[in-house]
């Protein structure tokens, strides 16, 4: 029998090769990714309630005939109104729809329709807004949409729910009998779960909630155990390696500590202790470094470079854009000028050097004339070799994938890695889905940071924001105006850089020094600007989002984000970020219009909060694991049932399974574990290519 992983979509009844496509936007490709596809909700339509007996405030289900329907502009919202009315011989309903023109089409007098929605009442009519609806056509057999609880399943352009319904159906019919129970029989056994073929059928269509609910516990647990299980064999690939013992004496930690013109902060102090602690022991370190912009991480990560040196070793530092990577560098010579550490030859890669250059640096890297090395996803390139790489940071982790990270890690024998992202992981989740990962967090600013204050303001305002910023800048303060775009583009109706650069000039802040930076801009002129800006000569500095990691300049205390509704959340707070870096308190302005409900979150936590925490546990839920972490580049998205919302409870047991289990056997050989091997063979190709490389 073929695995079902390796059966095509396209061959399920109802498909076929034009409509395998619509299934890849899904990231539906074979028949075990169908099955495994789920509702993203249900809707019980066991019930279907006669328009005379429908509760006001309640969410029900109809069917009924269509009678007629009409379109108007409503004359308060100018929205286009889509009206429906519908009949069951009990009575009639109406159903509303606002700027969805294209609706007339499928409607047409005298067919049958089911709708489920919130049932109100307007005018003294019954209405529903924004039903769901499915037109029941004559001699469909629509038993999969009606009588029934009914999923509904994220779709793509050109897909209906009914299509995919049917699809579904005759897949499961087609191979439910191949469906292998892969979960051990003492974990079944154990946790009461259902098995496979029960499991499936009940997530597609339910007989009841309580089906539903059991069959997501089973799936989620067998995913979420195999994923564990691979992560911690990924894990132990590594540290169960011998790696390198970096020593280092209390009297040279002190002097790296005191060569600051500043005093660290105790969360600073203590990782770097933690830091120390891993790196004298001959296992190889593997430690997730979280903190919030500006909490100091670069210098935690250095020492550790430092340490390398120490011990005659190399060390490198891998960001993920050219920017970050300069700043890094740009930090780290700074910091080691004039200190005990001024004999560390520092060096920076990026793509764009010249070839020249690029060779010579590329030959003392290798013979061992230079002890750090930073840069961007270059220092991954074949040619980067080093003499005796002992220590690995990764700067921003979910913007580099496993795979990246691996690679780097291979220029050395067994090195210790640190990972460092801004973006904090809230702790549910990082403790299990880096299960691969020890955690460090410095969880305190330096001292003497200003405190931001962040407000939002509405267009109709726009002026009472510039004026507010022209008075600071007289007080002799400088200021960032940041826009989601650099240039018009016809579609969009929204401010950009270059026409507000244009436009302050002459207006709002005429005799005022302004600035621009872009992206588009060649990495010099940005350069020359920022440093035009950071001694002064400019007030204003009009930029895009090339900012985000750009250079800090302590004076900066005043910021406007326009069109604010257009950034992520954790990009407007690094954003925000860049400002308060002196003592004095800085103000962030975000001037927005929020059009979805989405947005309005998104700005209301901006600005009740300062904490990063916070603010990555909100963008969290907003947008979900794998919008947040972005695609493919992270263990989540590796994940198909497991999401956010999946009970932690479970999550948690199937991860202590997973440890017993390869506490017990870390090499998968007994008995049925071979078998164990061979799912996580199948399903985590990538990260048991590691496991056997090593
Ligand atoms: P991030 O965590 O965002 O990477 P950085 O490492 O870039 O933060 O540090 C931001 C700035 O704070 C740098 O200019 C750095 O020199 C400075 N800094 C770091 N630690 C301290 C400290 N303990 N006290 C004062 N300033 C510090
Ligand atoms: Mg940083």
């Amino acid at each position: 029998m073929r695995e079902l992983s390796d059966i095509s979509i396209q061959y399920v009844k109802g498909v076929g090769p034009t409509r395998k496509r619509l299934f890849m936007r899904l990231g539906v490709e074979s028949v075990e990714d169908l099955l495994y596809f789920l509702p993203f909700r249900y809707e019980d339509r066991r019930d279907l309630i006669p328009i005379a007996k429908l509760e006001q405030g309640k969410w029900q289900s109809v069917s009924a005939r269509i009678r007629g329907y009409r379109s108007r502009r409503s004359w308060y919202t100018k929205k286009h109104v889509t009206e429906l009315v519908i009949e069951d011989g009990t009575g009639e309903l109406f159903c509303v729809w606002f700027n969805q023109p294209y609706l007339e089409s499928y409607f047409k007098p005298g067919s049958q329709i089911v709708c489920y929605g919130k049932v109100d009442i307007y005018n003294g009519r019954l209405q529903m807004v924004s039903p769901e609806y499915e037109i029941i056509e004559r001699g469909v057999d629509a038993s999969l949409s009606l009588g029934r609880i009914v999923p509904v399943y994220p779709l793509t352009k050109g897909m209906r729910q009914r299509f995919i319904r049917k699809v579904v159906m005759s897949c499961i019919e087609r191979y439910r009998d191949a469906l292998r129970d892969e979960l051990p029989v003492y974990l079944r056994n154990k946790y009461r779960l259902y098995n496979i073929k029960r499991s499936i059928e009940n997530i597609h269509f339910p007989q009841s909630f309580d089906d539903q609910q059991e069959a997501l516990r089973r799936i989620s647990f067998e995913e979420f155990f195999f994923f564990q299980v691979s992560v911690l064999l990924r894990r132990l690939s590594i540290t169960s390696k011998k790696g390198i013992s970096h020593q280092v004496t209390d009297t040279q930690l002190l002097e790296f500590i005191n060569s600051f013109p500043f005093e660290l902060t105790g969360a600073q102090k203590r990782v770097i202790s933690t830091i120390r602690r891993d790196m004298q022991r001959a296992t190889p370190m593997l430690r997730l470094l979280q903190g919030d912009v500006g909490s100091g991480k670069t210098l935690v990560a250095f020492f550790g470079c430092f340490l390398s040196f120490l011990n005659g070793h190399q060390s490198c530092i891998m960001a993920p854009t050219e920017i970050l990577a300069r700043q890094h560098y740009d930090n780290i010579t700074h910091m080691i000028a004039d200190s005990p550490m001024k004999d560390m030859r520092v060096a920076l890669l990026v793509s764009s050097m010249r070839k020249k250059q690029r060779d010579s640096l590329l030959e003392d890297i290798s013979v061992g004339k230079i002890d750090l090395l930073i840069g961007t996803h270059a220092l991954i390139n074949e040619d980067v070799v080093f003499k005796d790489l002992s220590f690995v940071v990764i700067d921003e982790q979910h913007k580099f994938g496993v795979r990246q990270r691996a690679m780097l890690a291979e220029k050395g024998s067994n090195p210790d890695i640190l990972i460092m992202t801004a973006t904090p992981i809230p702790r549910t989740l990082y403790m299990s889905l880096y299960g691969d990962l020890d955690v460090s967090i410095l969880d305190e600013l330096p001292p003497g940071r200003g405190k931001i204050k962040t407000m939002l303001f509405s267009y109709e305002r726009e002026q009472e924001v510039y004026s507010m910023v022209k008075s600071k800048v007289e007080e002799g303060r400088q200021a960032y105006f940041i826009y989601p775009i650099i240039e018009g583009s016809e579609n969009l109706d929204i401010k950009t850089a270059q026409e507000m650069f244009e436009r302050f000039k002459c207006n709002e802040f005429k005799g005022l020094r302004l600035g621009m930076v872009h992206g588009k801009m060649k990495r010099s002129e940005i350069d020359k600007v920022m440093s035009e800006f950071k001694t002064g000569n400019i007030d204003i500095l009009i930029a895009t989002t090339v900012l985000e990691v750009g250079i800090d300049v302590v004076n900066a205390s005043v910021m406007v984000i326009e069109h604010a509704e257009r950034f992520g959340l954790s990009q407007l707070h690094q954003l925000r970020g860049r400002i308060g870096r002196g003592g004095a308190d800085g103000y962030c302005f975000l001037l927005a219009n929020p059009s979805t409900e989405e947005a309005e979150q998104r700005l209301e936590a901006i600005v009740s909060t300062n904490d990063g925490f916070k603010i990555a546990q909100q963008d969290l839920m907003i947008r979900g694991p794998g919008r947040y972490f972005g695609r493919h580049q992270h263990g989540l998205n590796e994940l198909k049932v497991v999401n956010t919302s999946t009970e932690i409870d479970i999550l948690e047991t199937a991860r202590k399974e997973a440890i017993a289990l390869v506490e017990d056997d870390p090499k998968l050989c007994k008995g049925y574990n071979k078998r164990i091997r061979e799912v996580i063979r199948r399903r985590y190709p990538t990260y048991l290519a590691m496991v056997s490389a090593g």
